[in-house]
């Protein structure tokens, strides 16, 4: 007999690990000054987490995606999330629902 997790299993799952990892950073980020928080959003601030390239706003729909043009990779401010959901019943949607 064979298992296979069941698509609310692993969303289940999917958000367990997200809310994990949340309060971990969360934590870390109570460790950090206000300086600290300040200098990191300067050097980090619209460059691409994976790679440190300046990222590219591109408007998509009403959302604004901030798009690496090396990694192809995109980001979304915390507005924008709702506003896909919002939107339709699409894949990207559903996935997103995980990590509100
Ligand atoms: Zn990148």
């Amino acid at each position: 007999m064979s298992f296979k997790p069941s698509e609310a299993e692993e969303e289940y799952f999917a958000r367990l690990e997200f809310e994990k990892k949340k309060k971990i950073a969360e934590e870390q980020m109570k460790l950090l000054s206000a300086k600290e928080k300040e200098d990191l959003k300067k050097t980090h601030f619209m460059h691409c987490p994976k790679c440190g390239i300046e990222l590219i706003m591109v408007r998509y729909k009403n959302v604004e995606v901030d798009e690496c043009p090396n990694c192809k990779g995109f980001w979304l401010d915390a507005g924008e999330v709702e506003k896909i959901i919002s939107e339709k019943d699409s894949f990207l949607s559903n996935v997103l629902k995980i990590f509100k």
